[in-house]
């Protein structure tokens, strides 16, 4: 397998592009926004050039990256020589879906479909073609470049040669695959999304402040990022969307996201992506506590 396209090209999609580019692959990557293609790109080499700087890679070892990266804003002319084709499109159910039913229409037969998707069945995902043995789950961390995890999902019908061909790709691409069934949160979220909840919670119950509630986590649990901030990180309408799909799919109130991080959100604070959450990032480097977080 020699070509890859990545669907997506925001903060998982330009990472994705990025391992595989490097590993050799040729990537195609697609989005609908052609300035989410352009800021991809800007990130991949930006990314590329700390590792330059680092001497992890050379100059021209960057420079062949990126030639290996093509850029699509149409599905159906990035996915025609994929042998792999991984989703990073927005946690949307109905547009995933969308995108599996496009995909089916525009891949080759062989073609393996994976889907980033932090929480949304890939057993559902895998209903809309007519392989689901070749649908599966490929969820990587963030940030994708420097994180060495990828929680492979089987769905219900995944095969296992998918599953075998998939963990294989993800070691050739210098990373380790876990496997997690198709439940909702799969393993990743289901055990860290709780966990910014209740940090969220504490919070909106006044039983601290966010700079406390995240240097309790860092110091005193040796958690290199704090909950808060790591929502910020992820994307607080990520981590809201993720937990009404736990909570719908459990049906356990211990789901519910906090009405604070529903008012955030509906407020427009998602964290990095929109330079405020729990904290400001105007200086993305040097972060401050928002003073706007009302309770
Ligand atoms: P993002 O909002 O940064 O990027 C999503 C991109 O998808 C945007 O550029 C958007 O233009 C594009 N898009 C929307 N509809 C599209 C379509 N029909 N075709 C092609 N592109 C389309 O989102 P993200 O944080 O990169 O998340 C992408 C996926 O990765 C989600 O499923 C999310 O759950 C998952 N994920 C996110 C994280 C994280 O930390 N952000 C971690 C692991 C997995």
């Amino acid at each position: 397998m020699k070509n890859v396209a990545v669907i997506g090209a925001g903060t998982m999609g330009n990472g994705i592009a990025h391992v595989f580019a490097q590993k050799g692959y040729q990537v195609a990557l697609i989005d609908v926004a052609s300035q989410s293609l352009e800021k991809g790109l800007n990130t991949i080499g930006k990314n590329l050039d700390r590792q330059v700087k680092k001497e992890i890679i050379t100059a021209a070892d960057k420079e062949a990256t990126l030639e290996r990266i093509t850029t699509f804003t149409q599905l159906e002319e990035g996915v025609r020589e994929a042998g792999l084709v991984v989703e990073a499109a927005t946690e949307n159910i109905d547009l995933k879906l969308q995108i599996f039913a496009d995909l089916e229409k525009h891949c080759a037969p062989d073609t393996l479909l994976a889907s980033n998707t932090s929480s949304i069945s890939i057993t559902q995902l895998a209903q809309v073609t007519s392989k689901p043995e070749k649908v599966i789950g490929m969820h990587f961390m963030n940030p994708v470049p420097l994180m060495t995890l990828v929680e492979v999902i089987s769905g219900q019908n995944s095969s296992q040669e998918t599953i075998d061909t998939v963990e294989s790709l993800t070691q050739k691409i210098d990373k380790t695959a876990v496997h997690a069934k198709d439940y909702p949160g799969f393993i990743a979220n289901r055990i860290l999304m709780p966990m910014i909840n209740e940090a969220i919670e504490t919070l909106f119950q006044g039983i601290g402040s966010i700079e406390g509630i995240d240097a309790i986590m860092k110091g005193g649990m040796r958690h290199p990022m704090g909950p808060l901030q790591l929502a910020d990180f992820i994307g607080l309408d990520v981590c809201l969307s993720i937990l009404n799909v736990l909570y719908d799919g459990f049906k356990n109130p211990k789901y519910a996201p906090s009405p604070l991080l529903v008012n955030m959100v509906n407020s427009g604070l998602l964290g990095v992506k929109s330079k405020a959450g729990f904290y400001l990032y105007e200086d993305p480097k040097n972060p401050i506590v928002n003073p706007s977080v009302k309770i």
